[in-house]
C-alpha cells in the first residue's frame, strides 16, 4: 500500500463524521499540502474495492467513507447527516430468503435528527 493510501486509510478509520472525498483531501493536505482531489478519490476507490474501507451512497448525497466494522447507518432526511446503528445481524434471515449464500447488505434508515426537529419547529412557530 503506497504512503497516501495508508494515510487515507488511517484517516476514515479514525473520523466519527463519516468523511466526504473532499473532507478526507482537506485533512490530508495538513499533513501532505502537495496531495491532489484525484489522488484522494482513486486511493479511496482502491481502498473500497479491496474491502479496506465502506462507502455509503445516499441518493441526493455525496458518497462517504467509514471504517470496514459490521454496522448500519441512520440518515437524517433532512441534512442528510449519517448516525451509526447497531441492530442484529440480517444475513443469516435474507440468505434464508433468498436461499442462497449472499455477499452483504446495506440498511440505512431514515429519519429527521434532533438538529433538524429543532429547526423545523422554530421555523414553524414564526
Ligand atoms: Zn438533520
Ligand atoms: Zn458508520
Amino acid at each position: 500500500m503506497t504512503k497516501y493510501a495508508r494515510q487515507i486509510l488511517e484517516i476514515v478509520n479514525k473520523a466519527k463524521e463519516h468523511p466526504t472525498a473532499e473532507q478526507v483531501y482537506l485533512k490530508l493536505k495538513n499533513k501532505q499540502p502537495k496531495v491532489v482531489l484525484a489522488t484522494i478519490y482513486n486511493n479511496l476507490n482502491m481502498l473500497y474495492r479491496e474491502g479496506y474501507i465502506r462507502k455509503i451512497s445516499v441518493e441526493g448525497w455525496p458518497d462517504r467513507y467509514d471504517n470496514a466494522n459490521k454496522h448500519d447507518h441512520l440518515v437524517c432526511k433532512v441534512c442528510g447527516k449519517l448516525t451509526d446503528l447497531h441492530v442484529d445481524d440480517l444475513t443469516e434471515t435474507l440468505s434464508g430468503q433468498i436461499g442462497e449464500e449472499m455477499l452483504s447488505y446495506e440498511l440505512i434508515v431514515k429519519h429527521v435528527c434532533d438538529d433538524c426537529k429543532g429547526r423545523i419547529a422554530a421555523v414553524n412557530k414564526r
